[in-house]
């Protein structure tokens, strides 16, 4: 069973003016689309054909290269379009708001901690909001890498990231990077990333 890639939740115009269309539908149908397509053809023939893409990740030190940068491109890029959508942003309820609060002691300083791993971020990678023995916690990673994998420096679930590659971005905000993490405060779907949450625990 080969993977796919998931169709979006909404339009590809949705997210403006935070995350413009044509951003959307190349990073969608290009940079996806590869990672996805690159996957299949480096597990063909092998096992990992039967597993789940986090399964995969899970034991990535056990792959070649080709699977560690596109299996982590098609499990990034999938939760990715999910904890994202139009007519959201705020505030997190809740479980959620709650969990935010004991880890980080606000909302407000969260947002500090995540948009400064956004922006630490050298080159490629991404920022997480993760689940760790329990508890969340803000973290990075390098190229297609994510917290699922044996090889992070930080490992645990991930319930929210934000790709900081230019291609998520550069059509738009250019180089001004921090201007894109803030706009992504604007649609960041909350009662996906709660449900992410009550998945990881
Ligand atoms: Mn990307």
């Amino acid at each position: 069973m080969a993977f796919e890639l998931p169709k979006l939740a909404y339009a590809y115009n949705a997210l403006e003016p935070h995350i413009d269309a044509r951003t959307m539908e190349i990073h969608h149908t290009k940079h996806h689309q590869a990672y996805v397509t690159n996957l299949n053809n480096a597990i063909a023939g092998t096992d990992a054909e039967k597993l789940s893409i986090e399964e995969i990740c899970k034991n990535i030190s056990k792959y070649p290269m080709p699977v560690r940068n596109n299996g982590g491109g098609h499990y990034n890029h999938s939760m990715f379009w999910n904890i994202m959508g139009p007519n959201a942003g705020g505030e997190p309820t809740g479980e959620l708001a709650t969990a935010i609060n004991t880890a980080f002691g606000t909302f407000a300083e969260f947002k500090t901690q995540f948009a400064n791993a956004a922006a630490t971020r050298f080159g490629s990678g991404w920022a997480w909001l993760i689940v760790k023995d329990g508890k969340l916690v803000v973290s990075s990673t390098p190229n297609q890498d994510n917290p699922l994998m044996d090889v992070a420096e930080v490992k645990g679930t991930p319930i929210l990231g934000i790709d900081v590659w230019e291609h998520a971005y550069y059509l738009h905000y250019q180089n001004r990077r921090p201007d894109y993490v803030s706009a992504f405060w604007s649609v960041i779907n909350w009662n996906q990333v709660a449900a992410n949450l009550k998945a990881a625990k």
